[in-house]
């Protein structure tokens, strides 16, 4: 069958990682958390007192980090892992929350990153959320999903997920913390979160996870039985 690349952008806490990983799940294919990839490398800014206002210690940074991600059969999800070793748990604090996006706007951030998301979904097959994978890191993607969500809803979801990780954090503090995440990455300069020309908005607010995922799924397996074999004529 035709594999198809699935972008899925939007703002913070709208469902994406859920509903793309669930997506993913029922149509066979990998998926990519991109978000994890900017968590991991906050994370290993923070523990190396890397400055980011310095562009020679941010590339310097930058050489010694490598992320993967590995199956957690447990736990039903591929976990993250910076330089071999699981910081799933880790890049999901809110002190990771606070920093990332004041670390994702940096230039050579970016591009170490859009570098290794084209690797990882060049065999295409592949469910991808994030922030500009519609935009800059898959403008050819097969099908683009742009999701928002209330903020309202958004924050008690999200805090509903901390809570399953065993973190109480107030309703008000994650609330700003989306806002004003939301706030940097549309007005950042390089790579900001913004719809793609081509994308089907997707408003969750009222949606549950699982028409989400009918949704998204519908729409691909629309694009994979429409999509023609390209002949080399050989
Ligand atoms: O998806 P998640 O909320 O975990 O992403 C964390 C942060 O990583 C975002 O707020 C944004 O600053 C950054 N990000 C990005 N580009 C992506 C994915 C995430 O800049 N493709």
């Amino acid at each position: 069958m035709n594999k198809i690349v699935i972008a899925i952008d939007g703002y913070s806490a709208c469902g994406k990682s859920t509903t793309a990983r669930e997506v993913a799940s029922v149509l066979g294919y990998t998926y990519i958390d991109s978000g994890a990839m900017y968590r991991a490398v906050t994370l290993y800014f923070h523990e190396h007192h890397v400055s980011l206002t310095n562009e020679k210690d941010v590339v310097g940074a930058i050489e010694n980090i490598g992320i993967d991600f590995r199956v957690n059969k447990e736990a039903g999800r591929c976990d993250t892992y910076l330089n071999g070793m699981n910081v799933e748990k880790e890049i999901r604090e809110m002190y990771i929350s606070e920093n990332v996006s004041q670390v994702s706007r940096i230039r050579a951030v970016r591009e170490a990153m859009v570098n290794q998301q084209r690797k990882l979904g060049r065999k295409k097959g592949v469910v991808m959320d994030g922030r500009d994978i519609g935009t800059v890191v898959f403008p050819d993607a097969e099908l683009k999903i742009f999701m928002l969500a209330d903020i309202y809803v958004r924050s008690v979801r999200r805090q509903n997920e901390l809570y399953e990780r065993n973190q109480l954090v107030d309703l008000q503090e994650i609330r700003e913390n989306l806002e004003k995440r939301d706030r940097i990455d549309t007005s950042r300069e390089i790579g900001p979160l913004k719809q793609a020309d081509d994308a089907v908005v997707l408003n969750t607010t009222f949606m549950t996870l699982e028409e989400q995922v009918d949704e998204v799924v519908n729409l691909a397996l629309s694009k994979i039985v429409g999509k023609k074999e390209v002949s080399l004529g050989t």
